[in-house]
């Protein structure tokens, strides 16, 4: 007889759940399953994204076998035909009938959905515990959604500092301001980063390896590569992957936040999301250590509170707005965009040298950083015209941080503009000088990224003064758009027709070069 059968899915691999503490080895039993449904049914996952939740999860199972907790794991090489997390959970109820079926929140209203169905169909009582993981709660969120017109990521931000007393002195902002951001956009210069990231570098052992493997053959046909598999998959990896961030790249994360270069994909990012959307990692303690290397001078106050902001803002509030709008957040599509994502994004075979970065990084290594994302494949993907929620499914596939409510309101709100303005004061248009300024990509690329007509006028250039052509209406009411209309009115009639023309062509051919 089974008490309590207790659900851990691949992104809730925390012991300190509330899940486990009335948890009794005598009467309940933990239940993990891989499935390969969810590699391969929902998106087309990239192959190190299957990995490190399938060698995460396995770890955590051995982790609580070695502590004695029962445990009913389904792996994947048992399995010969396909099945659905579903038809596995509803195995488990059959065989132990358990009294209820207790779960952290999931990652995602898909799977919380099924979940609650399969629960009634076996007419077993579901507690679904929140999710201490996280700083806030969504229902609060939705709440305090209500009583506001603009749900604005900096207002929620400051209100969470308050709250958890984060960055504050005598009931204000340390450096009396809020944000730094200003002073964290700089770029690198001609001289190029000095001693970037080397990744995250965790070896594989000897589950990783198995897991590889595993991958490697089952899910062959997948896009990305595995042969550079570094990814912290346990808890003592990701303090690992914490450690050199903090102690050797954090003064330079600020400054250089949104900069890139050709060859680089780490810079001095955390790489860390990963391991905290498995929950290998607790936030609030590294944001506690990080604000503690701000306070003992060993990393710059712009760069703590732009780390910070990242985790205590942008990472709670996108994932309130996840619970607070979905499932109808999924259906946005504010600009009426029905284009299909091109080819080359699932092999990076291009020219077009910042694409060819962006897409080259994440196929080998399932990671880009935050403005590669935004700026690089976000901004094509919305300047050629493609479907808000084909570039969502893409950016679910391609990541090996990808969770739903993480991704979705990044990719539709905040670089698609598809929940037209919830998240974003504008939508994120710029031409190629803007992607020219903060990266070296332009220097060898065959494209001109001043050029917006003729022959090698750089594809992002061009797309963006035809997309403020074929968006005016819509985006003429926004304040904020309004310098960026008045610039396109000074284009004379006849260059805004050449421009739409060579618009045309590239949508038909993106990967190439204009000619
Ligand atoms: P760092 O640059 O070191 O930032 C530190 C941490 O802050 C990250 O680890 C992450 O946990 C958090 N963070 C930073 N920016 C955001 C943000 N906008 N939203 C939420 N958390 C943030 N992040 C994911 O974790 N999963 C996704 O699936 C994901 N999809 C994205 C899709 C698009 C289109 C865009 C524009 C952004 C997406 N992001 C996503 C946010 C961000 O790009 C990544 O969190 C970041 O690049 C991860 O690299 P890092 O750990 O080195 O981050
Ligand atoms: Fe990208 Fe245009 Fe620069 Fe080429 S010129 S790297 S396409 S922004």
């Amino acid at each position: 007889m089974v008490r309590n059968l207790c659900v851990v899915f691949g992104d809730q691999l925390n012991r300190d759940a509330v899940l486990f503490d009335a948890f009794d080895p005598a009467k309940d039993r933990i239940w993990m399953a891989e499935s390969d449904m969810e590699a391969s049914g929902y998106v087309w996952s990239h192959k190190q994204r299957i990995a490190i939740f399938l060698s995460a999860m396995r770890h955590f199972a051995e982790d609580c076998r070695k502590d004695g907790l029962p445990i009913d794991y389904h792996a994947l090489d048992d399995q010969k035909e396909t099945c659905s997390l579903g038809s596995l959970l509803s195995e488990a109820l059959e065989k132990f009938s358990p009294a209820a079926v207790h779960v952290t929140k999931p990652g995602e209203w898909r799977i919380e959905r099924g979940l609650r169905k399969v629960c009634r169909k076996f007419n077993v009582p579901l507690e679904i515990f929140p999710d201490r993981h996280f700083l806030s709660d969504p229902a609060a969120f939705a709440e305090y959604a209500q009583k506001r017109k603009v749900l604005r990521m900096e207002y929620f931000y400051r209100d969470q500092r308050k709250k958890a007393g984060i960055l504050m002195e005598a009931g204000k902002p340390v450096g009396d301001t809020w944000n730094f951001d200003k002073e964290n956009r700089g770029h690198f210069g001609k001289e190029g980063p000095s001693e970037p990231g080397v990744g995250p570098g965790i070896k594989p052992d000897r589950i990783t390896r198995a897991v590889l493997e595993l991958v490697e053959k089952r899910f062959s046909s997948h896009p990305g590569s595995l042969k550079d598999f570094r990814w912290a998959v346990t808890p003592s990896d990701a303090a690992k992957v914490e450690d050199v961030f903090v102690q050797k790249h954090l003064p330079q994360f600020g400054q250089y936040q949104d900069a890139m270069w050709t060859g680089q994909p780490w810079l001095y990012h955390s790489l860390l999301s990963s391991a905290l959307n498995l929950k290998l990692l607790d936030p609030m303690r590294l944001i506690k250590r990080v604000e503690k290397a701000g306070k003992d001078g060993d990393a710059p106050l712009p760069a703590v509170e732009g780390f910070i902001r990242q985790i205590v803002g942008w990472r709670e509030y996108v994932r309130n707005i996840y619970w607070t709008f979905m499932p109808g957040y999924l259906e946005r599509n504010y600009l009426d965009l029905h284009g299909s994502l091109p080819d080359f994004y699932w092999t990076g075979e291009t020219e077009l040298v910042c694409l060819r970065e962006a897409l080259g990084q994440t196929l080998r290594h399932g990671y880009a950083h935050h403005i590669q994302r935004l700026m690089v494949t976000g901004l094509y993907a919305l300047l050629l015209g493609v479907d808000p929620r084909k570039v969502h499914e893409w950016y679910l596939a391609v990541y090996v941080d990808a969770v739903e409510w993480v991704e979705l309101p990044n990719t539709m709100g905040m670089s698609q503009y598809a929940d037209g303005g919830l998240m974003a004061s504008k939508p994120y248009l710029a031409t190629g000088k803007y992607i020219d300024r903060m990266s070296n990509y332009c220097k060898t690329c065959p494209c001109n990224p001043a050029k917006r007509t003729g022959e090698k006028a750089c594809p992002f250039t061009v797309l963006y003064w035809d997309s403020l052509q074929q968006h005016k209406d819509k985006l003429s009411g926004n304040q904020r758009m309004s310098l960026q209309l008045r610039n396109l009115d000074r284009i004379s009639t006849e260059e805004k027709k050449a421009i739409c023309q060579q618009a045309s062509r590239i949508r038909k051919k993106p990967a190439d070069i204009p000619s």
